[in-house]
Order: structure tokens, then sequence, then C-alpha cells
């Protein structure tokens, strides 16, 4: 085993990633609550206290919720952009963070851990500095990408090459426009800078897949505006488009909003 990832929560009232590479274990965002994010890693056999950084996507809630509680708690490095931090410190979004627990990241520059390389990418969404991620070990690559308004070539660009993905399928589009969100928020939703729809997604997912491909999670799914089987569904049918199909050549999930979802190896 190379990488090990299980989404904690996925949605879009809390969203907690563990990922595992190598010995090292890591969080992508805490935007649960502190306690729940122990929780899920119980479930799993984690210890808290072995979590060797909390990597944050932007600040918005549903991602840095419990953050600074779970590093106060077990002494956790967190890791962030320098705009994103400037943001979460001045706005005090997290409470006090030790200084030896700040870290600094540079967007579209490796960060290396030993053998572990970690590529923070730029994305589309209306955060101050919101990033992705790519991660590498051993030849293998997953990306984490949610929170992302529009997919254009430069998304595509980090996306590809993935042995496994947890990509963002926020909402249907129909479900969003009939349903009761006031107007600002369905655009805001539906902006360049807001949330990947089922079909753009799908359509992503069929543009990145290669043979070496293992898995794509599908995650951050809306609670009012999408279904976990429609989700499924329209990636289904965009893959199998492409003559891809599910259990033969992907494995394809849906993440749980609020519980620990399936663990996925690669
Ligand atoms: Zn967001
Ligand atoms: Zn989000």
């Amino acid at each position: 085993m190379d990488f090990k990832l299980c989404a904690i929560a996925s949605g879009s009232s809390g969203n907690c990633t563990f990922l595992q590479a190598g010995s090292k274990m890591f969080l992508i965002d805490v935007g649960i609550s502190g306690k729940k994010a122990v929780q899920g890693l119980s479930e799993l056999g984690i210890d808290p206290y072995d979590i060797q950084g909390i990597f944050i996507t932007h600040e918005h809630i549903d991602h840095i919720r419990g953050v600074g509680i779970f590093s106060r708690k077990h002494n956790t490095p967190i890791y962030a952009t320098q705009k994103t931090w400037h943001k979460i410190l001045t706005e005090k979004m997290i409470g006090d963070v030790k200084e030896e627990n700040i870290k600094h990241l540079d967007k579209e520059t490796n960060l290396e851990m030993d053998e572990l390389t970690i590529f923070p990418y730029t994305i589309y969404h209306d955060a101050i500095d919101p990033v992705g991620y790519a991660f590498f070990y051993q030849n293998k690559k997953i990306t984490i990408a949610t929170d992302i308004g529009v997919v254009d070539e430069w998304i595509i660009s980090h996306l590809k090459g993935s042995h496994g993905i947890l990509l963002e399928f926020n909402h249907d589009i129909n479900m969003l426009e009939a349903g009761g969100y006031p107007y600002y928020l369905k655009k805001r939703i539906l902006s360049d800078v807001g949330h990947l729809n089922n079909e753009a997604a799908a359509k992503a997912l069929t543009d990145i897949y290669h043979t070496d491909m293992q898995w794509a999670i599908l995650g951050h799914l809306s609670k009012d505006n999408n279904v976990p089987d429609l989700a499924y569904l329209t990636a289904k049918m965009a893959l199998e488009e492409k003559d891809i199909m599910i259990g033969r050549d992907i494995k394809v999930s849906v993440a749980k909003r609020d519980c620990v979802s399936e663990v996925h190896f690669i």
C-alpha cells in the first residue's frame, strides 16, 4: 500500500479527509468539530496524535470549523497559504494557534516531506486563496479537488495522472435552479467561483481518466441540491459514453456527508 484515503465527512456542511502516504498521516481540512474528527479517526483505528499535519484548502467554515481545536489538543501543524493564514489569523477564525504549528505553503510549489511531495494548486472559488492538493508518493498520485467553480485546462492539467481522486460533485443544476435557495446563493453556487455541478464534474472525470486510474470518490455533495444516486449515475453515464465501465475499469463511490466513508487504497 502506498496511499490510503478516507473521507471522514464530505459535503457542504463539513469536510474532513484522512490521507496516509507510507507511514505519514494527514488530514485535509477539519470542517467538522474537533470531536467528530477524533471520532472518525478512531473508527479508522488512528490515534489523532499521529496526524502529522492538517492541510487547509480554504477558509470557509465547512473546511476549518474544527482545525484550531484539533491542532491545540494534539499539537498538530497546520499548512495553508500565506494569504489564507493572514485571513484566518486576523479574523480570529480558528482561535489561537501555536507559532510552531503555523506552516506556510507556497502555491504551485512542491512541498517535500521525505519521499512524499505535496503540491497545492490554485482553484477557482470565492475564498481568499483557495487550493486543491496533489500528493505524490512512490510514483502514485492522489488528488483532492473540491470547491471548484469551473474546470478549465489549468484544473484538468492538475487532475491528470491521478491514480485516485476525491472530486467535487456538488449539485444537480436542475435541482439547484428549482430549489428554494435565495437567488444570490443560487447565483454564487453556479458562478465560476462557486461549486462544480454533476455534469461538469462527470465530464472532468472522463477527461482525466487513464487506465492506471483506480478510483474516484464523488464528494462535497450538496445536502439540498443533490442526491448520491444522481451524482453516481451522472458519472456512470459519462464514463460509459467513453466505454469506461465502473467495476471493470474504475471504482466509483460517493462520499458520505456526515459519517466515515469507505477506505480507499492505492
Ligand atoms: Zn468553500
Ligand atoms: Zn466547501
